[in-house]
């Protein structure tokens, strides 16, 4: 995809995830590595229902800014997981209800805060880790992302929210939405007990998904 249809395309997804309330207000930001190894990120103080094609944040290779507005102030946090993994394309970070009021709750599994309850989010996610509270823009938060990018294709920031990678922008996009469609899962069904996959079930998708990456 060149350079400009991947600018049309973020406003798109962005105003997309805006519209059906995965992102409120100005909270949110999204990436996507560009050909020449550079990065297309949203600005600071932008609401991803209303970006321009234009105006979105070009940095370089090593995260320069290059032109644009001024790039969000997680933007260290997206680059880390880009350094930590090859195959990602795109990066997704939300303050999106239920994965944020996941992130609030006591006594998590820092390994997994959500357990295996669908297969596509076995597939797309795999394991959720948990990052330690470190405030927006801090930069040993990036150092933590960084740390989990390895091995996961999502993690969860305690009392913040979620930051997703895919091989696409598309496919962060995916998977976030399949992510928070899952902690509104657990959420509704936490008060009726629930029925997870078992171990055997989890790594017959991996084997049969070549997903082996989210485990
Ligand atoms: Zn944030």
């Amino acid at each position: 995809m060149n350079d400009n249809a991947l600018r049309e395309q973020m406003v798109n997804l962005a105003q997309s995830l805006f519209m059906r309330g995965y992102s409120s207000g100005g909270s949110g930001n999204l990436s996507a590595r560009l050909q020449d190894g550079g990065y297309l990120i949203t600005p600071t103080n932008s609401s991803l229902g209303s970006l321009d094609p234009a105006t979105l944040s070009e940095l370089d290779k090593n995260g320069n800014w290059l032109s644009g507005e001024k790039p969000s102030k997680e933007a260290l946090m997206h680059l880390a997981f880009y350094q930590q993994r090859a195959d990602v394309g795109g990066v997704v970070h939300l303050h999106s209800t239920w994965l944020t009021a996941l992130s609030c709750l006591p006594g998590l599994d820092a390994t997994n805060c959500l357990p295996p309850i669908t297969p596509y989010y076995v597939m797309r996610v795999g394991k959720l880790p948990l990052i330690r509270y470190l405030r927006p823009g801090h930069p040993e938060l990036a150092d933590e992302v960084g740390k989990q990018a390895s091995g996961h294709n999502a993690m969860l920031l305690a009392n913040h929210g979620p930051v997703v990678g895919g091989s696409s922008l598309r496919e962060a996009v995916f998977n976030a939405e399949e992510l928070e469609d899952t902690a509104r899962l657990w959420f509704t069904l936490r008060p009726h007990g629930l029925v997870t996959l078992t171990d055997e079930q989890v790594a017959e998708l991996h084997t049969a998904f070549n997903t082996k990456k989210a485990s």
